[in-house]
């Protein structure tokens, strides 16, 4: 091929099934699930090296495709033992992913965007604005990148898209990442142990839902009465909490399934008995478990953590009520790596 007619070469990471079905329309299913198995289960980067593979296909394939993962710029250490990652992408765009281990498990939190254009006044992330979405290849590539990093022993078991942006708004690269993500013969993580976030847009949690992949669902609900929503998530004005009450009834769960629900304590905006109480009532009939995350602050916030005595109330409530409501340990406050904490971008004012 002259340079002219040369195609130009795609990341492979996050290229979905049926982008590669309909380039090799001659190949057999099965060959792209070998192909898949190489990349994603055993970690190879060179198609030369996948030995199963007829050579012809592994020309066409080196012809199209290359791998690119984010970089690891920077990492650093909470005293609870997780790990912030500043990541580098192929544009120099910077997003975090944290790593959070524990007995029983090892947790990603990633980034789905550069930023985030949804304006919730808890959160840091808001600051940035939306810079760009990231790639299928780019969500995949973190968990990737991660894992490399730290080896088989501190592998990843669990997935969350709790990291800076909104996974909903970038809902094709996320879909794709989590097909890539849960396939057997891809990433071969469990449907039940990724969870995607939402501030609640409720037009694509429908279209979500017809995409039928049964991971789970967390829904950043942070308060009980309209007007503080609207107040504190702008998105409220365009889906009020009697309509996302209403989607998540109509969400067809699997059984044993069931959505969370989180609620980032706020002292004196939504943290009241008042506000516990009109909590339990919108969440009646919605099979739920219920987080409460104490706010995560930062420093141009406003806001502050309840008292605990407050925390514990709201809790012991919501218990009474017949909810299971737990109080989200916070982890990697010490490093800015909790929820709503997160604002790569704002070190790297060359990416502006
Ligand atoms: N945009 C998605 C995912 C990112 S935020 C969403 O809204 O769900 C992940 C979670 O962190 C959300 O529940 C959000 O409400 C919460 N959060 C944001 N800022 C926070 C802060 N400063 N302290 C505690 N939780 C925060």
């Amino acid at each position: 091929m002259t340079e002219d007619t040369k195609i130009s070469s795609q990341n492979f990471i996050g290229t979905p099934e049926a982008s590669l079905r309909g380039i090799f329309p001659d190949w057999k299913p099965y060959r792209i699930h070998q192909i898949f198995n190489w990349v994603y289960h055993y970690g190879y980067r060179d198609f030369a090296e996948m030995s199963n593979i007829s050579k012809v296909m592994r020309a066409q394939l080196a012809d199209r495709f290359h791998f690119s993962l984010p970089q690891v710029q920077n990492k650093t250490h909470s005293q609870d033992g997780s790990i912030k990652y500043l990541l580098r992408l192929d544009d120099g765009a910077l997003v975090e992913s944290v790593w959070m281990p524990s007995d029983s498990r090892k947790t990603l939190c990633i980034s789905t965007q550069v930023g985030c254009r949804l304006n919730c006044s808890f959160c840091l992330t808001a600051s940035l604005g939306l810079k760009r979405n990231l790639t299928a290849g780019e969500i995949l590539g973190q968990c990737m990148t991660v894992n490399e990093d730290l080896g088989k022993e501190d592998a990843i078991t669990n997935v969350v898209f709790m990291g800076m942006g909104e996974p909903l708004d970038n809902l094709g690269p996320v879909v794709d990442a989590l097909r890539l993500m849960t396939a057997p013969e891809a990433m071969r993580m469990s449907t039940r142990k990724v969870t995607v976030s939402t501030s609640g847009l409720v037009d694509r949690i429908n279209e979500f839902q017809k995409e039928n992949i049964h991971i789970n669902l967390a829904i950043s609900l942070n308060a009980s009465d309209d007007i503080t929503r609207d107040r504190i998530m702008p998105i409220n004005k365009k889906y009020p909490i009697k309509v996302l009450m209403d989607c998540l009834k109509n969400y067809p769960l699997k059984p044993q399934r069931r959505h969370t629900i989180e609620y980032v304590l706020l002292e004196g905006i939504n943290d009241s008995d008042d506000d516990a109480r009109r909590l339990a009532k919108w969440l009646k009939g919605i099979p739920c478990k219920i987080n409460l995350i104490p706010f995560n602050s930062f420093e141009s916030s406003e806001y502050r953590p309840p008292p605990d005595k407050q925390t514990f109330k709201f809790q012991d409530y919501l218990i009474e009520q017949n909810f299971s409501a737990f109080i989200r340990q916070n982890r990697a406050t010490d490093i800015l790596g909790a929820c709503g904490q997160l604002a790569a971008e704002s070190q790297n004012p060359s990416y502006a």
